[in-house]
């Protein structure tokens, strides 16, 4: 089955500046490819600082208008884009799976997941609320009022192509904000579709712009906006070294900045945990996209009483997972995104066996399938001393640590400059009280692999960044707080 557009013009090719589709001013473009097959789909425009700054422009002129409408009336602009968004959940489902690599019912579930967060904000969009502060002197009225933060720089990574942009746009929107907008180089067309939608939802020209850019390219084009004082707002979804760097690059104009970065999270198995709930969440957490996920497990710590017996059950259920392009409606593992994250798996791979790792299923490349497949694999032995337990793997990988008391399992999960999710299985309450409070992350995953929702606050601790999406905390970051004194009233 191919994967076919039903709407071939949601297929775009232009940046989308001021409600216009425009070449990029260098006329310059780049190829998308199908990570599948290595095929080219489509060329976009491979946008420069130019190209930034006239997005920049039409942000700044679009903002008086977007950020003085009534919050109901930007829900209703919000609501049509999510049931736009819901009415091509297929074209668009097909078009991530196309550009992306995950298998189609993957895509579809990101269509729904993504939408999710827009009519999530469109309904908070109404619920910005401030303060009457109780009188501290007569004759003053002292009020807090939240107002949107102004221009957002929204920037993107490949794993979730409609989803990550979607939760960054939709409360910068809600909020009252205009947005300029970058996505990842292998994945720009999901973006330009939802662009497209947003146009026809009513969103007003100039209150979303999105441009396209190759790796190259990406570095001064943001810099553009990451110099821009009128750029007050970064939203970044991506590693932390990026993050870093987009943070340091930002400091001289003081942006406010929202950093969702890597992980490498742990998931602990407890010898009191139910082993086949244990198994089924960790294969829900592990497999989503292939284990490219920034909350799939990177490290699987597990009891000695039970070690092997969830070897062989895990094992077990891996190597029964079926590897194919998206377009096999059985695909449960599609390819990865490009060779260098094969390689990085292969090379983590090779480098936990030369340690004493043991291969328990998968373990090798798929060249029969196409250039980028990995099988899904199983390692036992692991130890701290190998590449994958400092490193996100970010593929379909599951090393299998050993421990022997809970103290070292909460000590070797925490040993990471990372903090993004966490998850283990136990049914000891008082265990599950300690370890929820003892894991440093952001998110906690307590006998529970599908921790995801528009309704939870998501987001890390330490090097994991700053900021949280969805939940009725996202808004804040797209928001600064007013004070207002009224004297002279006694
Ligand atoms: P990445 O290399 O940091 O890229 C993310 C975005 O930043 C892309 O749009 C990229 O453009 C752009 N970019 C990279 N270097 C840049 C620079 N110097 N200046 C301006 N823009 C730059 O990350 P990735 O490999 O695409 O994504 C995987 C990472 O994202 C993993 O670490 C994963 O854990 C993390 N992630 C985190 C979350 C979360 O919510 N915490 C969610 C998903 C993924 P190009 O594509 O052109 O390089």
């Amino acid at each position: 089955m191919a994967l076919v557009l039903e709407r071939k013009e949601l297929i775009c090719s232009k940046n989308f500046i001021d409600g216009q589709w425009l070449a990029a001013s260098s006329g310059e473009r780049f190829a998308v490819t199908d990570p599948a097959t290595g095929e080219r789909i489509t060329e976009v425009a491979d946008s420069g600082p130019d190209d930034a700054r006239a997005a920049t422009d039409a942000a700044a002129r679009a903002l008086p208008a977007w950020r003085d409408l009534l919050p109901k009336e930007r829900a209703a602009i919000l609501h049509r884009w999510n049931a736009l968004m819901l009415a091509h959940q297929d074209d668009l489902g097909a078009l991530i799976s196309l550009e992306q690599g995950k298998p189609l019912a993957e895509g579809r579930g990101e269509v729904a997941y993504g939408a999710s967060y827009v009519a999530w904000f469109a309904d908070e969009a109404t619920r910005i609320y401030g303060d009457i502060i109780p009188q501290q002197q007569r004759g003053k009225r002292m009020t807090a009022v939240k107002e949107p933060i102004g221009i957002v720089a929204a920037i993107t990574p490949w794993n979730f192509p409609l989803a990550m942009i979607a939760r960054k746009i939709a409360p910068a929107l809600a909020a009252g904000c205009t947005v300029v907008a970058k996505p990842a180089e292998d994945t720009p067309l999901t973006a330009l579709a939802l662009a497209l939608l947003a146009h026809e939802a009513g969103v007003p020209a100039g209150v979303l712009n999105v441009i396209t850019a190759s790796r190259e390219k990406a570095v001064p084009a943001v810099g553009n906006w990451l110099e821009d004082a009128r750029v007050r707002k970064i939203t970044f979804t991506g590693s932390t070294p990026v993050g870093k760097y987009l943070a340091r690059e930002s400091a001289n104009t003081l942006k406010k900045l929202s950093l969702e970065l890597g992980g490498n999270a742990p998931f602990i198995v407890f010898d009191d945990a139910d082993l086949d709930a244990a198994v089924a969440g960790l294969l829900a957490a592990k497999f989503r996209n292939g284990g490219q996920t920034c909350v799939c497990p990177n490290r699987v710590y597990v009891q000695s009483g039970v070690y092997a017996k969830f070897a062989e059950l895990l094992s077990q259920r891996v190597g029964q997972l079926k590897v194919a392009p998206a377009s096999d409606p059985s695909a449960q593992i599609g390819p990865m995104i490009n060779s260098r994250a094969l390689d990085k798996i292969a090379r983590h791979v090779d480098d936990a066996t030369s340690h004493g790792a043991r291969i328990l299923a998968g373990g090798k490349r798929l060249p029969e399938l196409g250039p980028n497949y990995f099988a899904p694999t199983v390692i036992s032995d692991a130890t701290a001393d190998m590449l994958l337990c400092s490193e996100e793997t970010f593929g379909p990988v599951v090393p299998l640590f050993r421990f022997e008391d809970e103290a070292e399992a909460v000590k070797a999960a925490n040993d990471t400059p990372f903090g993004l999710a966490s998850y283990f299985y136990s049914q000891d309450v008082k265990r599950i009280d300690r370890v929820s409070r003892a894991l440093e992350a952001g998110i906690v995953g307590v006998n529970e692999g599908a921790l995801a929702s528009e309704a939870a606050p998501f987001g890390g601790v330490k090097e994991s960044g700053y900021g949280r999406e969805g939940s009725k905390y996202g808004l804040d970051d797209y928001l600064s707080i007013k004070y207002v004194c009224q004297g002279g009233l006694d």
